[in-house]
């Protein structure tokens, strides 16, 4: 475990530095276009942030009004649209990129599931030093029980956020937020990219979106 923790840290420290692609930069100019209904990435490093994509599930599946040609910045061969209204709140875009195996942006109780900030506390330079940090949640719980003169309970650990294989995915019911059908009857390509589809779920995901646009005689690219 302390190998894991350090070795993580460090490769969040890379992560930090590292610059979005052309990949993510043709992503985000269909965005702009107003032709991108959403992108899933097994990516990590939350590159898709840094050239603009919404990740926050919390904003939902996004509006229609979104592939309105007047609330597009820029045409698909990225000149700008002179006509452009941007009264398109950002809200109404919804997510853009669902990050499928979480990121390394924010560390997660393995007991509560709340998140925290790996920047505060001095909590990246504990896990650098390969240390399992307690959750304070989880503590502020038990605490309280305790000067009541209850039991105390259990305590989670902190861990990146991110979908380990053998674990089970906190965000795996909220994904389906992202795949309304009125949205995905849009669809006329699917582009598959970067991925050799050895993760069972991710094959099946693809399966699921590669049936939708079969359907409406749309093409599947990989
Ligand atoms: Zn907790």
């Amino acid at each position: 475990t302390p190998v894991f923790y350090s070795g993580i840290t460090k490769m969040r420290h890379d992560v930090k530095r590292a610059s979005p692609t052309r990949t993510h930069r043709f992503i985000l100019s269909l965005r702009d276009a107003g032709k991108l209904v959403r992108d899933y990435t097994q990516n990590i490093d939350c590159l898709e942030e840094k050239v603009g994509l919404s990740t926050d599930l919390r904003k939902g599946p996004g509006s229609l009004s979104r592939f309105c040609r007047k609330y597009q910045s820029r045409d698909v061969r990225g000149h700008h649209r002179v006509d452009y209204e941007p009264r398109l709140q950002e809200t109404n875009r919804g997510i853009e990129c669902v990050l499928l195996h979480g990121s390394l942006r924010r560390l997660r109780c393995s007991n509560c599931f709340i998140t925290c900030c790996w920047d505060e506390c001095g909590r990246e330079a504990k896990t650098l030093a390969g240390q399992e940090l307690p959750c304070p949640g989880c503590a502020e719980i038990s605490e309280a029980r305790t000067a009541a003169g209850k039991r105390a309970t259990a305590i989670g650990k902190l861990r990146p956020d991110i979908v380990l294989y053998s674990k089970q995915d906190p965000w795996a019911g909220s994904i389906s937020v992202t795949t309304p059908l009125h949205l995905f009857q849009r669809l006329d390509i699917l582009l598959i990219t970067g991925t050799s589809l050895a993760t069972h779920r991710v094959k099946h995901l693809v399966k699921d979106f590669a049936k939708i646009i079969h359907k409406q005689a749309g093409k599947a690219v990989l």
